[in-house]
């Protein structure tokens, strides 16, 4: 079966949120709509409408305050908006728009399908400038999770990896956050999911094995 039909199926069976995105089969006229989770009680005729699924390029790209959105997975999606969709395969192009690969990633991990890459696997493949970030120790990458990663750092995925197969992270706000923003029904919301460390993270680990290196000498 299609991605799109099983969403479409995953929606009629009560699924109704991903990430800071809300997701609504009865409003606006439309087959499926989207609106910001915080606008979900608005009066849909005070929100920006859009239609058709290449809007939710303009609307995630752009924060509130004007910064880019370097990660789609940051916690500031803008809000005003609902975005009008004629189908569940345009409910998916959407959907992938504001969180590439999320609703993917969700269904593999309900079929037990989901690949996992450690940290150090990641790490350990990096080359060129990024080939520093091998070194990283163990300590400093668990004191990287509590930094980089979780809601405090603006970051609302749900960690599956962990340092490596015998190494799991240390208890902190962002390994035990389960990706679903805000207090809802956790049964009702699809979690978004980081199945390896993203490259800002990889960046940021460079950045702290370099640090490590030169405060040895
Ligand atoms: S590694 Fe994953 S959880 Fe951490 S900041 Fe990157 S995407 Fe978010």
């Amino acid at each position: 079966m299609k991605l799109a039909e099983r969403l479409s199926q995953a929606i009629a069976a009560g699924i109704r949120r991903i990430g800071q995105v809300s997701i609504r089969p009865d409003l606006a006229g439309a087959a499926y709509a989207l609106c910001h989770i915080e606008d979900e009680a608005a009066d849909p005729h005070s929100l920006e409408i859009h239609n058709g699924a290449a809007a939710a390029r303009d609307i995630s790209t752009w924060a509130e305050d004007g910064h880019y959105r370097f990660t789609k997975s940051e916690l500031s999606l803008k809000r005003g908006w609902i975005l009008r969709l004629s189908s569940a395969d345009e409910l998916k192009q959407a959907l992938d728009l504001f969180y590439p690969a999320g609703v993917g990633l969700w269904m593999a991990d309900k079929d037990d399908h989901l690949k996992i890459e450690h940290l150090r696997d990641k790490l350990n493949r990096q080359t060129g400038m990024y080939r520093f970030a091998r070194n990283l120790g163990d300590a400093g990458a668990q004191k990287l999770v509590r930094e980089v990663c979780g809601p405090s750092n603006c970051c609302v995925k749900k960690i599956l990896w962990q340092i490596d197969s015998n190494t799991p992270l240390e208890d902190s706000e962002a390994s035990r956050f389960d990706g679903v923003v805000g207090a809802f029904d956790r049964q009702a919301a699809i979690p978004l999911l980081c199945r390896e460390a993203c490259n800002h993270f990889v960046a940021e680990a460079r950045k702290a094995s370099k640090a490590e290196n030169d405060a040895k000498r």
